[in-house]
């Protein structure tokens, strides 16, 4: 099954238009047409290869919503026309202990990840949703709910997901205190869906310039952490933060913001922290943690949860031809909130297609 999308070529080639094959329907397998793509800053990171595990020819995109056009024989629960996502992952062992426990994406045999990696049964390249149609089995693909704004709704299966997992794994309800660093895409998506939760959420900032867009977004407060009497009075204020910062920094200034065992989670920064100073992990019994995406079950849940909500994030649609410009802006941190490809924008030729 002949489909087009983006690719790039080799670590570091600017993306450019690619055909290329998609795998004829196994009898599990959903076969959907890709009508919107996120753009998140792990296709940017893996198009440069900057992790060492990139495989080329790679079309990136994790954040995928589009339609069913076909299904395989032993699919349940999906039929062409419906309203489907896909995240992160596409397939893994489900079999071993995190498989059951609807953690697949800590899978004791690997996850299979969307792009760049290799399918479990042929070994060929998974390729992702900068492209008009994707192959997924049908445990992989997650329901839409009415009524969500499809057009908007793509970042929530990397952005959405990375920050609602920690939130909900760490009990935040009414009452909660948390704070979120970083303003991006990742930051935005965790001050909405902390505040959706019912948490008290403060924005924690370099200085006052993003207020009203917090305020906006629906935190209740922002800390300036270049403002030291401001960090000192907001000693001991936070059970939880969530650290989007996607590039090398220090914890240690956001250490003592946190209550006695409280826990900073890591959403961000895959890569070297600055070594950290332990007084204050040591005066207060407070944690640095780590958190990747979430299960099926708890990104449907997310997804369940947006759709009663009407949460969505804060997207700026853009056409296929323009992600070289997105990728740009996208680093220069110069987007409010998640850059959207539109995949009608992408031509399809009259030989593709299911
Ligand atoms: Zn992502
Ligand atoms: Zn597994």
């Amino acid at each position: 099954m002949k489909t087009i999308g983006y690719a790039a070529q080799a670590a570091g080639s600017p993306l450019a238009p690619f055909s290329f094959e998609r795998r004829a329907l196994r009898p599990e397998d959903v076969a959907i047409e890709i009508l919107y793509c996120g753009v998140c800053h792990s296709d940017l990171h893996q198009v440069r290869n900057d992790w060492g595990w990139a495989r080329f020819p790679l079309v990136p995109g994790h954040e995928i919503v589009g339609r069913v056009v076909a299904v395989g024989a032993d699919v349940v629960g999906f039929r062409p026309g419906d309203p489907v996502a896909v995240g992160c992952m596409v397939d893994s062992c489900q079999d071993c202990d995190q498989c059951h426990a609807g953690e697949e994406q800590f899978c004791r045999n690997g996850m299979t990840q969307t792009y760049a990696d290799r399918d479990r049964i042929t070994g060929e390249l998974t390729q992702g949703g900068y492209s008009r149609h994707i192959v997924v089995r049908q445990e992989f693909v997650l329901a839409v709910p009415e009524g969500l704004d499809l057009s908007r709704a793509a970042p929530l299966l990397c952005a959405g997901i990375t920050t609602y997992s920690p939130l909900r794994q760490w009990g935040v309800g009414p009452g909660s205190r948390v704070g979120v660093i970083g303003l991006g895409g990742l930051g935005h998506m965790a001050v909405k869906l902390a505040a959706a939760l019912g948490a008290h959420v403060t924005v924690i900032s370099r200085t006052r310039a993003k207020e009203q867009d917090a305020l906006a977004l629906g935190a209740d407060a922002l800390l300036a952490s270049g403002d030291a009497a401001a960090m000192k009075a907001a000693a001991s204020a936070f059970d939880l933060i969530i650290d989007t910062v996607p590039v090398r920094h220090d914890v240690t200034p956001y250490m003592p913001l946190l209550d006695v065992d409280g826990t900073l989670v890591i959403v961000g920064q895959v890569g070297p922290l600055e070594p950290p100073v332990t007084v204050p992990f040591i005066m207060g019994r407070r944690r640095v943690a780590g958190s990747l995406i979430g299960g099926i079950a708890e990104t449907q849940e997310l997804l369940d949860f947006c759709g009663r909500k009407n949460i969505l994030p804060d997207c700026e649609m853009i056409r296929m031809d323009e992600i070289g410009a997105a990728f740009e802006r996208m680093e220069r941190a110069d987007v409010r909130y998640r850059f959207v490809i539109d995949m009608a924008s992408l031509p399809l030729p009259a030989d593709v297609g299911f």
